[in-house]
């Protein structure tokens, strides 16, 4: 499923430029436009899930899939060894503000612990 006005979905489809760092059939890693930390991603699936309440049993292995290339990026970002961060907003408590399921990897620098 694809949302015609929901602008990840037309970054998955190209429609919307991204500097993509990475893209496989399910999934796209981009610059966050805003960046909050030298190395900050933002890592979607394609198809359209409104947040982590959207997940279904069915999506769980693409979710897994995309926590592995995190991982990865991790790595290639020189981050894996000094952290980071992998944050998903959810809902209006949680501060998303896109809705489209995004994980964001965050690291670079000594992040804030604080939460909320
Ligand atoms: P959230 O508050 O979790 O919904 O965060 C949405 C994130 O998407 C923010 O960090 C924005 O800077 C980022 N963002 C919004 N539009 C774009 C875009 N066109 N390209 C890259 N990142 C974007
Ligand atoms: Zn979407």
């Amino acid at each position: 499923m694809q949302i015609s006005d929901c602008i990840f979905c037309q970054i998955a489809q190209g429609k919307i430029p991204s500097e993509t760092v990475y893209e496989d059939d399910g999934l796209i890693a981009f610059k966050d436009i805003n960046p909050l930390a030298p190395v900050h991603l933002v890592v979607i699936p394609k198809i359209h899930l409104r947040s982590l309440n959207d997940v279904t049993p069915e999506n769980e292995p693409l979710i897994g899939h995309l926590l592995g290339v995190i991982r990865r990026l991790a790595e290639e970002l020189g981050v894996a060894e000094s952290g980071y961060r992998v944050v998903t907003n959810t809902g209006t408590d949680g501060g998303q503000v896109v809705g489209h399921l995004h994980f964001h990897l965050l690291g670079g620098q000594a992040l804030n612990a604080r939460i909320g």
